[in-house]
């Protein structure tokens, strides 16, 4: 099936509408986000201007738009430059002054001919106690009464491009859109008292009241639902895909696992037992495993990944576990060591520094069984490694791993069940529209023991007093990360901040200073990271890079400077690194001020809360969706009529339905299945419909 032939005009370009021509129609391209009619139709108005309200002179209220019936007494043009033009009108109530600014005489006069009778449509205001109105909306004859006498919708613009442009345009869109089959649950949208999509899109731009204007409103939920859905049908159907693919069912009697559970240290938590559970489930179905344990850094996720590898040991499988950079798979070989040589598992370490002979020995034992566990970088999956019989993977993501990777890493490795770590903590929402082909097992526990992080707010002008405050920690054995911002746009300036700290500290600190940014070789890399975790160096300066899974546990301080550029989330994974030790541990946030309301609240939150999922929570509603996940990093695009900080609930409803759709008509072969096709396509869910053909 290719595109429904219904759907083509909405794919057209921008140029075919009226009004539009090459040059507003690039500016129109870049206002909608995109070069089709269908993205122009996405844009939906943000306000709306009610000009049904027609008094006489006499009744308009000041500051309130009117539509007024007059007749053109007298042109007064102006006398000097800047001075406006202006034309004098009554009615049998009163006068009232258009005025114009810049005007052109001829023009006006032919707009507002002497003593003839005129609609003209704009914000009353009071001058000196009389009416009068700047610049009119909308002037016109009698005969165009009933389109001025209108609600007009109020479009978000950008510079070029007036509202009445967008208007039209649209207005013209919405007579390319056809009669769509029905794509929703009939039972479900009665009960939400949706309309029907045709007359969704048209309300939406036609807002009859402010009601209409809000995102909870019928027409626009229904615009969102649809959006949602589709996006949540993509996902469902790569789930089914997958899970299509045999997957094993790994049961055992966990007889090594409870080797490696006598050699802890520590007791489960609660949120550990209950993942490790939900796994077992998962791993003991035939169908393939794909789960995403969430987890704040600190949260134990490691060991959760252990317990499940061995599962897959235990059946004679073997198991692998990815981290995104070098330095993480060689502390995730140091955590996982005791605990697989107490259970007498066999494991190699595979990342991009093993070269020649060494690498191929490592290779040699991947392919032929001898290992058992395989810890590396994602590049075992890149490049040309043969395993034996591998029967699942973990891959540590740390939010630097996106969608499209993931899709790519099981669609490579078919059957083999998949745990997918993340430590951003992500609201439910949020989770499901990124995560909605996978099931989620969420840490929300931290392991005992751990002492809450001092976090305070330090006023750029108080540099000096801490800086001497943390002479005296150091002196007592503390290790201390210095972050400084690193703002995309100027790259360079933000490393030259950086250098100017370093070189600041070192006058204090002497040769006890390192310093870490993203300009620096690999090897250079890990050679400063290296020094500070041996505590050759007691302060690391770092732009944002510094690892984030990375574990010091004598770091116990965390300075943020320009702490209030950076978003909540983003304070939250750096404030991560400390508080990993027995010491009590300290955040200080430097800020220069004043402060935003923004950044005044972000700051407040971090003194207030640790708990990663509530800080994403409030992060969501800070600032939206985008850029928590960071959009780039998780190759999810942004919602254009769905705000998830609205319309959560019509998400999971969306999962839900989703899901139940793909169980009963996984190749949307029904009457519903068919339309719902359209309502892929219509959201240029291509890929998805591709899945289902060679599904
Ligand atoms: P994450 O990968 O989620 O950031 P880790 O798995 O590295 O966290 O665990 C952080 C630290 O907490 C490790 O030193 C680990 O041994 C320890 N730990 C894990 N689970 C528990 C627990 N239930 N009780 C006490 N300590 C734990
Ligand atoms: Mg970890």
């Amino acid at each position: 099936m290719s595109r429904p032939f219904d759907l083509d005009p909405l794919f057209r370009t921008l140029t075919v509408l009226p009004g539009v021509g090459p040059r507003n129609g690039k500016l129109l391209e870049k206002l909608v986000g995109g070069p089709k009619v269908l993205d122009l139709l996405w844009h939906l108005p943000i306000d709306f201007v009610d000009r049904r309200f027609a008094p006489k002179i006499k009744d308009a209220p000041n500051g309130q738009v009117a539509t007024l019936t007059v007749t053109v007494g007298k042109h007064i043009p102006n006398q000097r430059k800047g001075q406006p033009y202006k034309v004098w009108c009554t009615d049998e109530t009163g006068t009232i002054n258009l005025i114009f600014f810049h005007a052109h005489k001829d023009y006006l006069e032919k707009q507002l001919p002497l003593n003839e009778k005129m609609i003209v449509s704009g914000r009353i205001e009071y001058y000196q106690g009389n009416p009068q109105m700047t610049h009119p909306d909308a002037i016109g004859t009698e005969s165009m009464r009933a389109e001025i006498e209108t609600v007009e919708p109020v479009y978000p613009l950008t510079q070029g491009i007036t509202n009445k442009a967008v208007k039209k345009a649209v207005q013209a869109a919405l007579g390319f859109v056809a009669q769509l089959p029905e794509w929703q649950n009939g039972a479900y949208k009665e009960r939400q008292k949706w309309p029907d999509w045709h007359t969704a899109l048209d309300a939406a731009h036609n807002p009859p009241d402010e009601k209409a204007l809000e995102p909870t409103h019928p027409a626009r939920s229904r615009l969102a639902y649809d959006e949602l859905l589709a996006s949540q049908l993509t996902l469902a159907l790569v789930r089914h895909r997958q899970r299509q693919v045999n997957g094993r069912s790994f049961k055992s009697d966990h007889t090594l696992r409870q080797k490696v559970l006598d050699v802890l240290p520590f007791k489960l938590t609660g949120a550990q037992e209950r993942s490790v559970q939900e796994i077992d489930k998962d791993m003991a179905e035939p169908a393939r495993m794909l789960r995403l344990l969430q987890g704040d850094v600190g949260s134990g996720k490691t060991v959760v990944a252990a317990l499940a590898m061995l599962s897959a040991v235990e059946n004679g499988a073997q198991a692998a576990i990815m981290a995104p950079t070098e330095i993480l798979a060689r502390q995730h070989a140091e955590s996982l060591k005791p605990w697989l040589e107490a259970a007498g598992i066999r494991f190699v370490v595979l990342t991009g520094r093993d070269k020649g002979k060494a690498r191929d020995t490592i290779v040699q034992q991947i392919s032929n069984g001898a290992a058992q566990i395989i810890i590396g970088t994602h590049s075992i999956f890149q490049e040309s490694i043969e395993f034996a019989d591998l029967g699942m993977a973990v891959i540590d993501e740390q939010h630097r791993f996106g969608v499209h990777q993931r899709l790519e890493l099981s669609a490579k490795n078919k059957g083999v069940d998949m745990l997918v770590m993340t430590a951003t903590p992500i609201p439910r929402t949020l989770a499901l529209s990124a995560y909605g082909d996978m099931d989620i097992s969420r840490l929300d526990e931290k392991p005992p023991g751990r002492k809450p992080i001092d976090t305070r707010l330090i006023p750029i002008e108080k540099i000096d007093p801490m800086i001497d405050g943390l002479k005296r920690q150091i002196e007592t054995g503390a290790r201390i990360y210095w972050v400084c911002p690193l703002v995309e746009e100027s790259e360079k300036l933000d490393l030259a901040a950086a250098e100017d700290r370093y070189d600041i500290l070192k006058h204090f600190f002497g040769d006890r200073v390192g310093l870490i940014h993203g300009r620096l070789k690999p090897a250079e890399k890990d050679e400063a990271m290296r020094k500070f975790v041996n505590g050759d160096t007691d302060i690391l300066v770092a732009t944002t890079v510094i690892e984030v899974g990375v574990n010091v546990p004598e770091a116990t301080i965390m300075v943020i400077e320009h702490a209030e550029r950076f978003g909540l989330s983003q304070l939250h994974q750096l404030r991560g690194r400390v508080g990993r030790g027995a010491e009590k541990s300290y955040c200080f946030l430097v800020y220069t001020g004043p402060l935003g309301e923004t950044a005044k609240e972000r700051l407040g939150i971090m003194r207030e809360t640790e708990d990663g999922f509530l800080i994403a929570e409030k992060d969501l509603q800070l600032r939206g969706s985008g850029d928590i996940l960071g959009v780039r990093q998780s190759g999810m695009a942004e919602f254009k009529l769905a705000n998830l900080s609205v319309h959560g609930d019509l998400l999971v409803a969306a999962r839900d339905d989703a899901r139940l759709i793909i169980d009963k008509d996984p190749e949307l072969k029904g009457t519903r299945g068919e339309a719902l096709k359209t309502l892929l396509y219509l959201f240029e869910r291509d890929q998805a419909i591709q899945n289902l053909r060679s599904g």
